[in-house]
């Protein structure tokens, strides 16, 4: 059985991640943290922060929060010897050298998506990449997202970008000479593969990656229609994160 804390607990992850992985087999939530503590979900508790975990004897933490969440949960995993699995995105340089300090310590799996069908997304985006001339990826999103372009856009797009370079193809040219409103061709993100980023209520997790070649056209979609898309793929990585362990395992891709 293994032990687990969830950061951000009050949250929308939070809270689909408390119901649906107490109802894995092999798995106990005990305690889920959150600058504004939930009431208690399935048996697990509601606690202000990681410190009030000391006595839990957890074995994961998982972190759906805040980047300066993510900060926290790298330290106190690392000083309590505890794996962590992190899903937040909009993560910066000083939060990778966090996790990468941590994962010294434990074994550490961060992933922007966890969705399987957008982990496969990627890993087809990246397969079609050096047989067509173009591509641009649009990611739509709910209206509360605070980040942008999405985290999973950014490694879809570097993944796109590397398996061109791969291949020997130049960084994808702008035809654009003239842009009246700034912003309108989206954010180069790596060798001239653009994201557009779309916030929408009423959605969830959407993506699509336009291909273009003369005479043809792919699109690859993602859609995650509710949260429990990414229940999966969570449980998947907290089964193989240990303590015992210290790596960083950066998407979940290599464990499908
Ligand atoms: P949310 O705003 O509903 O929940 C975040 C929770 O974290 C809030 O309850 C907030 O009080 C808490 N929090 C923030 N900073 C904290 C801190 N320092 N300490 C303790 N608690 C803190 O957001 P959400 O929709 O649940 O998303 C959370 C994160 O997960 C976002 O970064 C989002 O992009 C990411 N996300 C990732 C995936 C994935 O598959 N990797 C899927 C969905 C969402």
């Amino acid at each position: 059985m293994k032990r687990l804390a969830i950061v951000g607990g009050a949250g929308r992850m939070g809270q689909a991640l408390a119901r649906g992985l107490a109802a894995h087999e092999g798995l106990e939530v005990v305690a889920l943290v959150d600058e504004h503590p939930p009431a208690s979900v399935a048996g697990a508790i509601g606690v202000a922060d990681l410190n009030a975990c000391d006595a839990l004897s957890l074995d994961v933490v998982i972190d759906f929060s805040s980047p300066q969440g993510v900060l926290t949960s790298a330290q106190w995993c690392a000083a309590h010897g505890v794996a962590l699995v992190v899903g937040t995105t909009g993560l910066t340089e000083a939060h990778w050298s966090a996790l990468e300090a941590a994962s010294q310590r434990v074994g550490v799996v961060v992933a922007a998506n966890f969705a399987i069908g957008a982990v496969l997304s990627e890993r087809f985006a990246a397969m079609a990449a050096p047989y067509f001339e173009r591509v641009e990826i649009i990611e739509l999103h709910h209206d509360h997202k605070v980040d942008a372009p999405s985290g999973t856009s950014i490694a879809t797009a570097r993944a796109i970008a590397s398996a061109r370079r791969a291949k020997g193809l130049a960084p994808i040219e702008d035809p654009t000479t003239s842009v009246s409103v700034e912003g309108a061709r989206g954010a180069n993100v790596e060798d001239g593969v653009r994201v557009h980023s779309v916030r929408l209520t009423g959605l969830v997790a959407h993506q699509e990656v336009l291909f273009g070649s003369p005479g043809e056209g792919l699109t690859i979609r993602h859609d995650s229609y509710d949260r429990e898309s990414f229940l999966p793929g969570v449980a998947i990585a907290v089964a193989h994160v240990s303590a015992a362990t210290p790596e960083l395992l950066r998407g979940i891709d290599s464990l499908l």
